[in-house]
C-alpha cells in the first residue's frame, strides 16, 4: 500500500557507484553476477551518459535534482568560494534545486535515502535519510531522524561511515578485502531499513565500486602502463570475489523490494585506465595566466619548487624509502598547513596578477575577473579573450612522450551548464583524453610537472556509466538508446505518479515502459520556478578539516 493518494507506485533505487559494461559485461555473461545480470535481462538496461566533467559529486546530485549542474551547483568535491579564493568542500546544503526525496515528500510519499552521495548533513525530510560519504566522524549526527543512528548502532554497531584504509597501495588484496568487509556490514542496515521503515522511494548508493576501481584497474587491464601480473594473479580473484559479494548484497536488497515495485539501478559514470597526471595550475603557469608572489619565501618555495621539492617527489621519497606511516603526514598537510608551508601552494600565488587558475581534479579553470572576485585581474572587457587564448591553447597542449593530444575538447561554461547557479561553475573545462590524462590536484602545486605518469591511482571516471530498469509495465529484454542521468529523476517521478517538474532537464525515458503502460501513463510536467538557496558554509573548521582528510585518503584532494 502506498502512503500518499498523490503516489500510485513504489521505485527502489539501487546505485552502483561507477560501474560500467566495460569491466562487467564478460562477468555477467559468464554468470558469475546473476542478480545484476536478471535485473538487467529482465527490464530495460542501456548506457548511462554523466554529467561532464563526470565526478560522483556532480553526477549524483544531477541524478537527484534531474538538472545540469548549471540549476544544482555542483563540479567537484571542492570548489572555489565564489567570492574568494577560498576552497570550499560540497556539501549536501550547497545543492540549489530540490531533490527527488523533497519532491516526493511534499507530495505526501515516504522517502528512504541511504548514503547517498553529498548529502550530509542529514536534512528533515517525509522518511528517513542517513549519510555516509563526506560526514565528518562518527560523534557526528548523520541520519535523519536523529534517532535511526542510535537504533541502528544499538543493532549493528556503527554504521561503516568510511572507507577503510587498510593495505592501500601496497597489499590491494587487504584493501580489496577490508572494502568487500565493509559492504557486507553496511548491507545489513539497508536491508534492516527497507524492512522496517514504510517507503515510497527507497535509494541506496553502494560507494566502494568507484574506490576500489581508483585502486586496482591496472590489475584488470592488461594493458595498463602499471600492469603487474605477478600482482594481478594474487589480487584478481579477490576483486571477482568482491564484486560476487557486491552482487549477492544488490540480491538479498532486490528481494526485500515488493514485487510491483520499479528498480532502477545505475552508475553516476563509467570507469576505465587513466594514465597520467595533467597539472593544469602548473601548465596555467608556465603560459603565464597563473603568478606567483615576489616574497623571498614565495621565491624559494618556487626554487625549490623548480628542483622538485613537491608533495608528489615527497611521497615518492617516503614509498621508496618505506616510510609508509610518514605518506600520511604529508598527504594530511591541511590548508594553512604543512603542506602550504612548505610547499609552493595558493598561498604563494599574486592574485591581483592571476588571470586563471584550477580547482579540483576534472580540468575546471576559473577566471579571476574583476568585479568577480577581490583581487579579479582580468577586465570584464577582456573576458572572451582570455577565455578563448586558455581553450586554444589547451587543444595544443601536446605530451612531449608520444605526441598526443591531452585536451581534445574544451568547454565554455554556458556550452554545458545552464541554470541558477552556472555563474559559480568553472569558466572553462579542459576535458581530456580521459583513457589517458586525468586533471588531478594532488596538491596546489602537487607536481613541478605539466604531464607525469600517475601514482596512486591507475583508474579514472570515464563518461558513460549504466542504468537499468525493471518492474510492472517496464519492456522485458530491451536495450535502451544511450540515456542521461538527468533523465533518471523525470522517469522515477513518472513512475511514481507525479509530474515532473519543468525546470527538470532530464527526460521521462518512456521507451523504457510498454504501449500499455504509456498509453495509460501521459507524462505530465508542471511549471515549476526554481530559485537558488544553496549556501556555501556548513560545515565547521574542525569538520571540515575531516571531510578534507577523507577526500585525502581518496586521493582526491592535496
Ligand atoms: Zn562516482
Amino acid at each position: 500500500m502506498n502512503t500518499s493518494p498523490l503516489v500510485k507506485r513504489k521505485v527502489a533505487v539501487f546505485g552502483l557507484d561507477g560501474i560500467t559494461f566495460d569491466l562487467l559485461q564478460p562477468w555477467l555473461d559468464e554468470g558469475r553476477l546473476p542478480n545484476l545480470a536478471r535485473l538487467l535481462n529482465q527490464g530495460a538496461q542501456g548506457r548511462l551518459r554523466s554529467t561532464i566533467p563526470p565526478v560522483s559529486a556532480s553526477a549524483w546530485v544531477s541524478f537527484a535534482t534531474g538538472t545540469n549542474p548549471g540549476h544544482h551547483g555542483l563540479v567537484d568535491f571542492t570548489y572555489p568560494a565564489p567570492d574568494s579564493y577560498q576552497i570550499n568542500v560540497s556539501n549536501g546544503r550547497t545543492r540549489a534545486v530540490p531533490a527527488l526525496w523533497e519532491i516526493v515528500g511534499a507530495a505526501g510519499g515516504q522517502v528512504g535515502v541511504v548514503s547517498m552521495p553529498m548529502t550530509y548533513p542529514p536534512q528533515p525530510l517525509n522518511g528517513f535519510m542517513l549519510c555516509s560519504f563526506l560526514t565528518p566522524s562518527q560523534e557526528s549526527r548523520y541520519t535523519y531522524p536523529p534517532n535511526l543512528q542510535d537504533e541502528l548502532t544499538a543493532k549493528f554497531g556503527p554504521y561503516p561511515l568510511h572507507m577503510s584504509e587498510k593495505g592501500r597501495g601496497q597489499h590491494p588484496e587487504l584493501f580489496v578485502r577490508a572494502v568487500k568487509q565493509m559492504e557486507i556490514e553496511r548491507a545489513e542496515a539497508v536491508k534492516y531499513m527497507l524492512q522496517t521503515r514504510p517507503w515510497d522511494l527507497f535509494m541506496y548508493v553502494l560507494e566502494t565500486t568507484d574506490n576500489l576501481q581508483h585502486e586496482v584497474w591496472h590489475l584488470l587491464d592488461k594493458s595498463h602502463p602499471l600492469h603487474d601480473a605477478a600482482m594481478a594473479q594474487k589480487v584478481v580473484p579477490e576483486i571477482l570475489d568482491y564484486y560476487e559479494t557486491v552482487d549477492r548484497l544488490l540480491g538479498e536488497m532486490v528481494a526485500l523490494v515488493p514485487a510491483d515495485a520499479l528498480i532502477v539501478v545505475l552508475s553516476d559514470h563509467g570507469f576505465g585506465p587513466f594514465h597520467k597526471f595533467f597539472h593544469i595550475n602548473n601548465w596555467l603557469a608556465a603560459n603565464g595566466w597563473l603568478k606567483f608572489k615576489r616574497t623571498p619565501i614565495s621565491l624559494l618555495k618556487r626554487l625549490a619548487f623548480k628542483w622538485g621539492v613537491t608533495p608528489i617527489n615527497a611521497l615518492k621519497w617516503l614509498t621508496l624509502l618505506r616510510l609508509g606511516g610518514m605518506r600520511k603526514n604529508v598527504k594530511r598537510g591541511r590548508g594553512g598547513g604543512l603542506l602550504r608551508r612548505v610547499f609552493l601552494s595558493f598561498n604563494d600565488v599574486d592574485w591581483a596578477r592571476t588571470q586563471a587558475f584550477s580547482v579540483g581534479n576534472f580540468g575546471q579553470v576559473y577566471l579571476n575577473v574583476q568585479g568577480q572576485r577581490p583581487s579579479g585581474a582580468i577586465p570584464p572587457a577582456h573576458y572572451e579573450q582570455v577565455r578563448d587564448a586558455i581553450a586554444t591553447k589547451a587543444t595544443q597542449l601536446r605530451d612531449l612522450a608520444d605526441g598526443s593530444q591531452v585536451v581534445p575538447t574544451v568547454y565554455k561554461r554556458e556550452e554545458i551548464f545552464h541554470g541558477v547557479s552556472a555563474h559559480r561553475l568553472p569558466d572553462l573545462v579542459l576535458h581530456t583524453d580521459r583513457a589517458k590524462y586525468v586533471s588531478f590536484g594532488h596538491a596546489d602545486f602537487g607536481s613541478n610537472k605539466i604531464i607525469e605518469p600517475s601514482m596512486g591511482q591507475t583508474g579514472h571516471h570515464h563518461l558513460v556509466g549504466v542504468v537499468g530498469l525493471r518492474g510492472p509495465g517496464v519492456q522485458s529484454g530491451l536495450t535502451l538508446p544511450e540515456a542521461s542521468i538527468l533523465d533518471v529523476a523525470p522517469t522515477i517521478l513518472h513512475y511514481l505518479g507525479l509530474p515532473v517538474p519543468s525546470h527538470m532537464d532530464g527526460q521521462v525515458l518512456t521507451h523504457a515502459f510498454s504501449d500499455a503502460f504509456n498509453a495509460a501513463n501521459p507524462v505530465t510536467i508542471i511549471p515549476s520556478d526554481v530559485e537558488n538557496r544553496g549556501q556555501d558554509d556548513v560545515y565547521t573548521a574542525a569538520e571540515e578539516a575531516q571531510v578534507l582528510d577523507k577526500l585525502r585518503d581518496l586521493g582526491y584532494v592535496a
